[in-house]
C-alpha cells in the first residue's frame, strides 16, 4: 500500500486528535473545478456542508465559486468568508423565517424551495420586506442515486423536494404569488454517487421537466443539478482528484441547455474529501482472545461517518513500518457504535503510534460534536505546517 506523506515529526508536536488538511490538493482541485466549468460556462456554489471550516470556505470564495447553504448559520459563514451574496443559494427543507430573512436582506441568488408551504412562507417574508424573492423549485425527480440509504435524497419516499408529478400543481401557485420570481429548477439526488448513470437518469428527466415548464410558456433562466459526485475511499493516494472531466461532460452532453439560460451545481464532498485527514494517537493496544483492538484518542465525535452511515476510510499507521497485523481500529467513545474499522490491517501498532484517517476533508470536521464533553477538533493546513505534497 501507498501510505500518504505527513510532516510525521511536526504532527507528533502537535496535541491529537486534528484534522489536517493538505492545501496544494485542495489548491489543485479547485483548479482543475474551474478550468472544467469555464470550458462549459458553467457555475458552481460550493455545498458549505461538506467543510465550513473558515480557512477553507475563504480559499474556495477567493477562487470565486458560489455557495451552497443549507440554513442560516451556513448563510452567515458564506459571508464571513467572503462569498459574493449573489453566488449564495440555499436549499433545505424546513426554513426557519430568519433564515429567510437573512437570505432576503442579503439578496441571495436563489431560494431553493422544497415544498408549496415555503413558497407560501417565503412569499409572505418577500412582502413584508418589500422585496421579490428568487426562488427555483426543487423537484424530486425520483431517480435512484444507487448510493447509501442514508445520504439517497432524489426517491419519491424522501423527504425532500416537490414530487416531480405535482410540478403543474406548484406552477399554478407560483403564478399567483406576487413576491417571488421563478428563476429555475433545482435537483439534488444523492451525495457519494459513483455510478454516473444516476446522473443521466436525472439529464433525462430535468429535460422532460424543462419541456413541460415551457409549453406552460415559462422560461427558466437557471438549471441547477445539486451535487453529489462521489469520491474514491479506497485509493485516496491514487485517485485523490475526482472524475470533474467525465461528471461536466455528460450534462454538457445530455442537459438541452437554452439559450441564454445558466447551469449550475452545488458540489462538496469531491470538493473537499480527499484533502483532509483526521489525525489521531494510539491510546492503547488491547488484546482481546480472537481480536486485538487499536483504541485511538479520535471517536465518532471527531469522524461521524463511519458510525453513521457504515461510511469506509482507509487508515495509515504513519510512525510504523513493522509488519502489518489485522485490528479492529476504534474510538474512545461510550458506544458499541464507536468503531472506525473492522479486521482492517496495519502496519504494527504501538502504543503513541500516529494513524491517519483518511478522506476525512468531507462531513468530518462539519459533523464534529462534543458528545462525552469532547472538545472539538483542531485542524492544521499544510501551508502553515510545512510544504509538503501529500499526493
Ligand atoms: C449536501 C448537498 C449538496 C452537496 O452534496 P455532495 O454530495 O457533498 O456533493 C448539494 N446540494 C444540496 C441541496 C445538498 O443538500
Amino acid at each position: 500500500m501507498i501510505k500518504g506523506i505527513f510532516p510525521v515529526e511536526t504532527f507528533k508536536k502537535l496535541q491529537t486528535p486534528f484534522y489536517y488538511y493538505d492545501v496544494s490538493l485542495l489548491k489543485d482541485t479547485l483548479s482543475l473545478i474551474k478550468t472544467e466549468l469555464k470550458q462549459y460556462g458553467y457555475h458552481l456554489h460550493y455545498a458549505i456542508k461538506a467543510n465550513a471550516n473558515p480557512h477553507i470556505l475563504a480559499l474556495i470564495a477567493k477562487n470565486g465559486m458560489g455557495a451552497d447553504c443549507v440554513s442560516g448559520g451556513e448563510i452567515q459563514a458564506a459571508l464571513d468568508a467572503g462569498f459574493d451574496p449573489a453566488k449564495i443559494v440555499f436549499a433545505g427543507v424546513g426554513k426557519a423565517d430568519w433564515e429567510i430573512n437573512l437570505g432576503l436582506e442579503n439578496d441571495i441568488a436563489s431560494f431553493n424551495v422544497e415544498s408549496l408551504v415555503e413558497l407560501q412562507v417565503i412569499d409572505a417574508l418577500a412582502k413584508e420586506a418589500g422585496k421579490k424573492a428568487p426562488i427555483s423549485l426543487r423537484i424530486n425527480p425520483n431517480v435512484d442515486a444507487h448510493t447509501h440509504a442514508k445520504i439517497t435524497t432524489g426517491l419519491q419516499e424522501n423527504k425532500f423536494g416537490i414530487n416531480y408529478e405535482l410540478l403543474d400543481d406548484i406552477l399554478d401557485e407560483t403564478k399567483k404569488l406576487k413576491n417571488i420570481n421563478l428563476i429555475g429548477l433545482h435537483f439534488h439526488i444523492g451525495s457519494q454517487i459513483t455510478d454516473l448513470a444516476a446522473f443521466r437518469d436525472l439529464c433525462i428527466r430535468s429535460n422532460d421537466l424543462q419541456d413541460a415548464c415551457e409549453k406552460r410558456g415559462i422560461k427558466l433562466k437557471n438549471m441547477n443539478f445539486g451535487g453529489g459526485l462521489g469520491i474514491n475511499y479506497q485509493h485516496p493516494n491514487h485517485l485523490c482528484i475526482p472524475e470533474f472531466e467525465n461528471y461536466f461532460a455528460l450534462f454538457n452532453k445530455l442537459v438541452k441547455q437554452r439559450s441564454g439560460q445558466q447551469i449550475h451545481f452545488e458540489l462538496g464532498r469531491s470538493v473537499v474529501g480527499q484533502c483532509g485527514s483526521l489525525i489521531s494517537k494510539v491510546l492503547y493496544v488491547k488484546k482481546g482472545i480472537t481480536k486485538q483492538f487499536a483504541i485511538l484518542d479520535a471517536g465518532f465525535t471527531e469522524l461521524l461517518r463511519p458510525a453513521f452511515y457504515d461510511a469506509f476510510h482507509l487508515a495509515e499507521n504513519i510512525t510504523s513500518d513493522e509488519p502489518p497485523q489485522k485490528y479492529d481500529i476504534v474510538g474512545p467513545i461510550c458506544e458499541s457504535s464507536d468503531v472506525f474499522l473492522r479486521d482492517f490491517m496495519l502496519n504494527e501498532v504501538r502504543r503513541n503510534d500516529l494513524i491517519a484517517i483518511r478522506s476525512a476533508g468531507a462531513y468530518g470536521e462539519s459533523m464534529a460534536s462534543q458528545y462525552n464533553c469532547r472538545p472539538l477538533p483542531k485542524s492544521y493546513f499544510s501551508d502553515e505546517l510545512k510544504d509538503v505534497k501529500l499526493y
